[in-house]
């Protein structure tokens, strides 16, 4: 059995126990421990709560080096452990919905809440169904009115498909960056057709093409004369 005092340090328990049997079917069965002790993870309640806090913020491994237990009981502690959090926090549904992907080994949705300016939830992926699935067990969803996104199809058709009534806005974010893309590609195709001297010229040329308008200076504006 394991245990951990405080403070952290890994101990093994010896737990005497008596075992019974029945009179009437002659079965056996041991006597109960569950005061004190887990006996699904062999170890104490105490450093099951330990493990179940400490996985949220350290890596598997360190925990196991750290109390005993191995690797794969302590995923299965965290997994039990978010299973149980999951049936008992309730994020209130937001207004404004926020919809976009973020790269954690691979690209998730990822929803916000943006007038909060909070974390709604990340999901395993960012398909058409899965955000689908999830929209449809949100309470409330009547309450969002607007669903501002990236420009992946997916997340669209979901919200069409689960939100029919709200109002879909692509983030400005996503608008100013394709915007940028595009300006850099045509800058380059531009320069390709120059003389190595009006290149010269043209020296931090992409500064000024991103700088705002009321911020050039006049030297700037005649550079930017000549790409315009
Ligand atoms: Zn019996």
């Amino acid at each position: 059995m394991y245990g951990l005092t405080y403070p952290r340090k890994r101990v093994g328990l010896l737990v005497k126990r008596q075992r019974y049997r029945c009179r009437e079917c002659s079965q056996t069965f041991w006597e109960r421990l569950d005061y004190t002790i887990d006996e699904k993870r062999n170890c104490t309640k105490r450093l099951l709560s330990y493990i179940e806090k400490q996985s949220l913020k350290r890596t598997f491994v360190s925990i196991s080096e750290d109390v005993g237990l191995n690797e794969k009981t302590i995923r299965n502690i965290f997994r039990d452990y978010i299973k149980r959090l999951e049936e008992t926090l309730r994020f209130e549904t937001p207004k404004w919905l926020g919809i976009d992907e973020i790269h954690i080994i691979k690209p998730r949705c990822v929803l916000t809440n943006i007038e909060e300016r909070t974390l709604l939830d990340v999901l395993p992926n960012r398909n058409k169904e899965t955000v689908v699935r999830y929209l449809s067990r949100l309470p409330n969803t009547a309450r969002i009115a607007y669903v501002t996104m990236d420009m992946w199809q997916p997340h669209k058709d979901a919200v069409k498909a689960v939100l029919p009534k709200a109002i879909i806005i692509v983030d400005k974010f996503h608008v100013v960056r394709m915007a940028n893309q595009a300006l850099e590609t045509i800058r380059k195709q531009l320069r390709e057709g120059l003389s190595p001297k009006v290149r010269r010229g043209l020296m931090h040329d992409r500064f000024i093409l991103l700088k705002r308008h009321k911020e050039l200076t006049e030297m700037d504006k005649i550079t930017l004369d000549l790409w315009t």
